[in-house]
């Protein structure tokens, strides 16, 4: 069977030969008669995998010396709480920068547990851009400003990050982690759960400053501790040992591919191919987001009507595409173009978007 272009949100597509190599190991991994699956997450085999994978994320997002990366679960949903239990004391408060709807659900999460204020919000705009800095108004002394780097269902990206002097930045980088550079040293903590850009469901990647591992509240949940998983190696219960194995092979992957500069060149030369069809398409296909607000891993655009948008999803699967209908909040397309996402799956999608143009104008 043929593989299909898959533009799905996430889970999203993995790259054929992360797979291949996958399936090639599935019975018998490295001479040890059984799946990696299989494997207790106790044995050399597994803690090898495990250290790799960490010493690929911090050599590829050239993270430093005085960081962690911790390999977790419960997705980047459990993030949202975790987050403000691990770093506000009982006498302190956060900020919250709203571009979207997990944006939203993490200041909601953090508005159970501790003062979560709203720092800057585009909802009045339908989340259609990015706030500018002089409309983020940073309150007296939070623990951190959170921010989501990349709003998966809207399709907006913040293009470059917020100075904002010694306040700790904390961000939501599940859709880009690893799609571009970025200075690791101005956050306090970046997490994404994996199934976007690093592998399956099943892991979510955390990115802490050591010091902030000190003062973690005596009364949160073991499983909810940073401190407590850094001081096991990620390794305090079992682990999700198949996803955090993939996500291995994904970033082997994307070393041996160039690394973020050559990702960034990509993701660009992806993004393009199909921004620029809807710019000339002279107001047939509308951008959701503005422009100095787009994203380069999620695009977002609506047709001249619904009927035309329906046409274009079932037609478009027809193609061997899928995973374009848009989400329910925007409306229109989706197109999710991930890491993963081959040039020619970002061409065929442009050339579809040209003919059905022509046919349906
Ligand atoms: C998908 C997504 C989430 C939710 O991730 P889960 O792992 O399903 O909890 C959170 N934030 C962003 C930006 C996402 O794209």
């Amino acid at each position: 069977m043929e593989r299909i272009f898959n533009f799905n949100a996430g889970p999203a597509t993995l790259p054929l030969v992360v797979l291949e190599e996958a399936q090639s190991e599935l019975l018998n991994f490295k001479g040890t008669g059984m799946s990696i699956m299989e494997n207790s997450h106790r044995t050399k085999e597994y803690e090898a995998i495990n250290s790799e994978a960490e010493a690929l994320i911090k050599e590829l997002l050239n993270v430093p010396e005085n960081y962690r990366v911790l390999f977790l679960q419960g997705g980047a949903s459990t993030q949202f709480a975790a987050v403000p239990l691990n770093l506000v004391s009982a006498d302190s408060h956060a900020d919250y920068i709203l571009t979207g709807a997990w944006a939203e659900k993490a200041y909601k999460e953090a508005s159970k547990f501790i003062k979560a204020n709203v720092a800057a919000s585009t909802k009045d705009e339908n989340y259609n851009r990015i706030p500018r800095r002089d409309e983020i108004k940073v309150s007296e002394g939070p623990a951190y400003v959170h921010l989501c780097a990349n709003n998966t269902i809207f399709g907006t990206q913040w293009q470059s990050f917020p100075d904002l002097g010694n306040i700790p930045l904390v961000a939501d980088m599940s859709s880009d982690i690893l799609s571009r550079r970025f200075d690791v040293s101005k956050f306090a903590l970046i997490y994404a759960g994996a199934q976007k850009n690093l592998g399956p469901a099943g892991v979510t990647v955390v990115i802490v400053r050591k010091d902030l591992l000190e003062n973690i509240p005596a009364s949160i949940p073991t499983m909810l501790r940073y401190d407590i998983h850094a001081k096991n190696d990620s390794l305090y219960n079992t682990p999700p040992c198949f996803s955090v194995y993939m996500v291995n092979l994904v970033l082997r992957w994307l070393k041996n591919n160039g690394g973020l500069v050559a990702a960034e060149k990509r993701n660009a030369e992806k993004a393009a191919l199909i921004y620029n069809v809807i710019d000339s398409s002279e107001g047939y296909y509308r951008g959701h987001a503005v422009k100095d607000s787009r994203s380069l891993m999620n695009i977002t655009f609506r047709l001249p009507n619904e009927e035309l948008e329906k046409k274009f999803a079932a037609e478009s699967i027809a193609q061997g595409m899928i995973g374009l209908k848009g989400h329910r909040s925007v409306g229109g397309l989706r197109a999710s173009i991930y890491n993963a996402m081959s040039l020619e799956g970002c061409t065929a999608l442009a050339e579809f978007m040209k003919t059905f143009q022509t046919n349906n104008g």
